[in-house]
């Protein structure tokens, strides 16, 4: 089934989970409640067969639980995909708690869920992603050992956010060669929507390799505080996805490439952090191709952070992660031209190729 962006009012006419849009054969979906907590969340398992499912938590004050089941169905899907590009042993697994982080996640909100990721017995593996912390990983791990994107004080290779940006940023700097003829981005006009954990690490490297770079934000302290730091330009314009730039990299929600913006978009480059950024990702990702604008697909370049949790469940040290971040770089040209060779979008070569060593490690595990 196509992973398509659906709104809040069409998700409810369709049947509660496997009628889904964004239901794609996921094997295992998780509903998490504790009255006591509060907590509310869901955990979604969409494919081990290349080990077991991976992913992140998400805390976000979605406007309601359609919004919430569709987003762990659709992030949990990416995962997969992410985690087979990469070539890494693991499947797709996503976790989202529904509520405001800032205010509503607790230390014993946070315990109560690791009980329920225990309770998988290590189908599910989680970690950090948007709202969540290293310290919210280290209170999961009091309670179970699937838990990765821990503390290095505990044994854990630490925040993946730096790893993810330098992962989109070697991304980035394929694409550019592509489009542009050179990785140099010294002179690029690059667009990042969303400074958060990714985003601000991002615009660190390009601010040194010379980009000239314009932010976006909800959050005005951050604004400010990333400008004055980087010496940046916050995007102060009527609309952010008309900006006069070479490069968009969407780093906050996923979806931004949809009907009210694919068309307006000016930038040649499309890659960013974002999970699921196309709200369609054959019409959009089709759409873009058709107006000549190169798109890294987003599940491959930000595979820098599960790189960087994985390696301690593969147990390998920060010069191997770097490497294998650095060969994003690689990976990313190979699908463009997997993409010309086979006349398809880049998401779909990235998708088709992923899908395929899936389909391999099948026939492997039923002979085994
Ligand atoms: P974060 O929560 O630290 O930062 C997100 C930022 O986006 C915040 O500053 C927030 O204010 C901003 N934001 C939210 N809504 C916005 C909007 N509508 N317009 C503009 N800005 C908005 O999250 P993060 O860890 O930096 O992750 C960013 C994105 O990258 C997410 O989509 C996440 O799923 C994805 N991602 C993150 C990692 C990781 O290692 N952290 C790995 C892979 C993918």
């Amino acid at each position: 089934m196509n992973a398509a962006f659906t709104t809040s009012n069409e998700l409810q006419k369709m049947d509660p989970v496997f009628g889904q849009t964004s239901f794609d054969d996921h094997e295992q979906i998780v509903f998490c409640n504790d009255k006591d907590t509060g907590l509310k969340a869901i955990i979604g398992i969409h494919n081990s067969v290349m080990g077991p499912a991976l992913g992140g938590t998400r805390m976000y004050n979605y406007s309601n639980e359609w919004e919430a089941l569709n987003d762990v169905l659709r992030l949990s899907r990416g995962m997969t995909f992410k985690a087979a590009i990469t070539g890494l042993n693991i499947g797709g697994g996503k976790a989202v708690i529904i509520g405001d982080p800032k205010t509503q996640k607790t230390p014993e909100l946070m315990r109560k869920f690791g009980e329920f990721v225990h309770s998988l017995s290590g189908r599910y593996i989680t970690a950090e992603d948007m709202g969540m912390e290293t310290r919210d990983m280290d209170i999961v791990r009091d309670v179970t050992p699937y838990v990765t994107g821990i503390s290095e004080e505990r044994g854990g290779a630490g925040n993946p956010s730096p790893v993810t940006a330098y992962g989109v940023f070697m991304g980035m700097k394929a694409a550019a060669k592509r489009q542009f003829g050179s990785d140099n981005l010294s002179g690029k006009k690059v667009l990042v929507e969303g400074i958060g954990h990714v985003g601000e690490t991002l615009v660190a490297y390009l601010v040194k390799e010379g980009a000239i770079v314009t932010i976006a934000d909800i959050n005005e302290q951050k604004l400010n505080e990333v400008a004055a730091t980087y010496n940046t330009t916050i995007f102060r314009g009527e609309d952010l996805y008309a900006a006069d730039v070479d490069i968009y990299a969407p780093c906050a929600m996923g979806a931004t490439i949809n009907n009210d913006t694919v068309y307006k978009i000016k930038a040649k480059v499309i890659a960013g952090a974002a999970n699921n950024q196309l709200a369609d990702e054959n019409i959009h990702g089709a759409i873009l191709q058709e107006r000549g604008i190169l798109y890294a697909p987003d599940f491959l370049i930000n595979a820098g952070g599960i790189i960087n949790v994985y390696a301690e469940l593969a147990h390998y040290d920060k010069a191997e992660i770097t490497r294998r971040t650095e060969n994003i770089y690689d990976t990313t040209l190979e699908i463009f031209d997997f993409a010309i060779a086979n006349k398809m979008t880049t998401h779909t070569a990235a998708l088709t190729i992923a899908q395929n060593r899936i389909n391999q490690r099948k026939i492997e595990n039923s002979r085994r």
